[in-house]
């Protein structure tokens, strides 16, 4: 890989508000390239193969861990997700800002690997807005939410490990910071 200041992170707890930010910065900006993960959780619905996520089995997950095909891959919540390496790649040699939005131990791994790489930690106003935040989204069962939320606790303590934190209050607000930091 080539230019990794090429390569954004944008990380922090799930249901922050990640996936909403970064879906207004690729409206806004046709040079930034968002990577697709695979990951073996099942689609919710309405989500696409190879659109929001490589969903794939265990085995084959494993298999490309194995290959070193993944740039960065972590556990979560109990499934696997991960960067396919080549993909990104292609586009940072293409000239395209490359965009990361995973989580938390996957964005470690990268500023380690990587530290000049623009990472930038979304916190929640509180926790109790994370917990509604969460909720309000529907997309997932009592357990799920409660392995998101106890996650969340370990993964906000950790914010300090990343360039920039910022506070994810409102959505409008958070794009135009997210965006002058990858201008900048
Ligand atoms: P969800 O199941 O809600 O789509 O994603 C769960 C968490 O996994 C979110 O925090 C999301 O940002 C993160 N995630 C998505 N793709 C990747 C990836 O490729 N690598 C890592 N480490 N985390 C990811």
């Amino acid at each position: 890989m080539k230019n990794f200041k090429k390569l954004i992170i944008i990380t922090g707890p799930s249901g922050v508000g990640k996936g909403t930010v970064v879906k207004e910065i690729l409206e806004k900006d046709q040079d930034i390239w968002l990577s697709i993960s695979a990951t073996t959780r099942n689609p919710r619905k309405g989500e696409k193969d190879g659109e929001n996520y490589y969903f794939m089995s265990n085995e084959r997950f494993k298999n490309m861990i194995e290959k070193k095909e993944f740039l960065e891959w972590a556990q979560f919540a109990g499934n696997y997700y991960g960067t396919p390496l080549s993909t990104v790649n292609e586009k940072i040699e293409k000239g395209f800002i490359v965009l990361l939005e995973i989580e938390v131990e996957g964005a470690k791994q990268i500023k380690e690997k990587f530290p000049e790489a623009l990472s930038i930690f979304l916190l929640p106003p509180s926790k109790e807005e994370l917990e509604k935040r969460i909720r309000n989204r529907g997309t997932e069962k009592e357990e799920a939410i409660n392995r998101r939320l106890s996650r969340a606790n370990y993964e906000i303590a950790s914010s300090d490990k990343f360039d920039f934190v910022l506070t994810n209050h409102h959505v409008d607000e958070t794009v135009k910071s997210v965006f002058k930091l990858i201008k900048s």
